[in-house]
């Protein structure tokens, strides 16, 4: 696999994507890569930019992109509506230029949950990427030209395809420019395994995700662009990354609905399904930012019910509830603390996060119990390779040092 010589491969932010200067990866075509790559692509005397970026760095995309070229900026698109991909053109529009922006037709609703959810997604921000505090963007800048499946144009007398595809959100679109075989695939392309799973965000989808993955690998690109990592060239090692990482997405569905149809619960089939350890292993499927059994309870909550398959837990006694039984069957809280400090001693942090859940719900103005839940979620925050588990932890963690602090 060919990989940009130009491109440095120093980890940014959260370990997901590359940052480098802006430079023209392929012929007429700039990157201004920083955790999120924004492409601009010469296309006869006018420009197209593919995913504007986070709206604070739109002045440093735009800068980029000027002393790059003077054309026309005369299209702009969104592969999908994330924060990372669609808020940066407002420095475009204050400078005054008037690009057509193109989105796949789901972008607007989005946009309008974003803005009904708002609190809540600045929370989930904050903790996921462990932010100081709640965060989210409110300046939306509205596509002009929607689609629902394709649509092509001529942008500077050349052909541009986008087709709509759903995976991580259900507002993607990959772009295709058949006469230089370049492919720009959103996030449908991440140099990690597929952000398919997330524990805090809404649903994602995995088959259409490996049917847009095996779309893109019937193209015979040469170039493929994608959302964060590496440009890659060479229609051999694009076909081969692109359908690996469909098997990858396959294997783990065949397995749940197999599982499923079977009968077997959603507490077994978490348990029981795991990704190809080959595929696992590639450099570009590695699960540093959302974890394969996040992807397992995603499709357990689309092909299935909320219910966990547990009688108990259907109309349940509250989680402080069940600790104050537990507490009182041990013993005490101090027993719980006690059993809980033993596990995680003998390097079994996930039963010992059990053990300090119960005490520190079952009384949460115990010491012992908010110190051992600090330690538990620390060691599992080290313990945890994806980035999504690791916000999760930390933030765990940090609620307990926050009512330690407070006494
Ligand atoms: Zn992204």
């Amino acid at each position: 696999m060919t990989q940009s010589p130009m491109l440095t491969s120093e980890p940014s932010t959260a370990g997901l994507g590359i940052k480098c200067e802006p430079h023209e990866v392929a012929p007429d075509v700039l990157i201004h890569a920083d955790f999120v790559n924004t492409y601009a692509v010469r296309l006869g005397g006018e420009l197209l930019l593919v995913d504007p970026g986070f709206a604070h760095l739109g002045s440093a995309v735009r800068r980029a992109v000027r002393a790059w070229s003077d054309a026309p900026l005369t299209t702009a698109v969104y592969t999908h509506g994330h924060a990372d991909h669609a808020f940066g053109l407002r420095a475009f529009l204050d400078a005054g230029e008037r690009p057509a922006i193109v989105a796949q037709e789901n972008c607007t609703a989005r946009f309008r949950r974003y803005q009904m959810t708002h609190g809540f997604n600045a929370r989930i921000n904050q903790r996921q990427f462990s932010l100081p505090e709640p965060f989210f963007p409110t300046d939306f800048i509205e596509p002009t030209l929607t689609f629902r499946d394709a649509l092509s144009q001529r942008i500077g007398g050349t052909e541009v395809c986008y087709r709509a595809a759903k995976g991580e959100t259900d507002d993607a679109c990959f772009v295709w420019i058949p006469q230089h075989r370049y492919l720009f695939t959103g996030d449908l392309v991440i140099w990690q395994a597929p952000n398919c799973g997330n524990p805090q965000k809404v649903q994602r989808y995995p088959v259409e995700w490996a049917e847009a993955l095996e779309t893109m690998a019937g193209l015979g690109a040469e170039w493929l662009f994608p959302g964060h990592g590496l440009v890659v060239h060479g229609a051999a090692a694009i076909r081969e990354m692109l359908e690996n990482s469909a098997r990858y997405l396959r294997v783990i569905i065949d397995q749940v609905l197999e599982r499923m149809n079977r009968g077997e619960t959603p507490e077994q089939i978490f348990h029981a399904v795991e990704p190809d350890p080959e595929l696992a292993a590639l450099p570009y499927l590695a699960a540093r930012y959302d974890h394969p059994k996040f992807i397992v309870r995603n499709l357990l909550r689309l092909y299935g019910g909320w219910w966990n398959g547990n009688a108990a837990d259907l109309l349940p006694a509250t989680w402080q509830r069940q600790a104050e039984e537990i507490a009182a069957l041990a013993g005490g809280v101090a027993v719980l603390v006690d059993a809980g400090r033993h596990r995680l001693e003998e390097g079994d942090s996930v039963m010992a996060a059990h053990l300090a859940e119960w005490a520190a719900r079952a009384d949460p103005t115990d010491r012992a119990a908010q110190e051992l839940k600090r330690d538990v979620y620390d060691r599992r925050l080290r313990e945890e390779p994806s980035l999504m588990g690791q916000g999760i932890y930390r933030a765990a963690r940090n609620d307990a040092k926050a009512i330690l602090k407070k006494d």
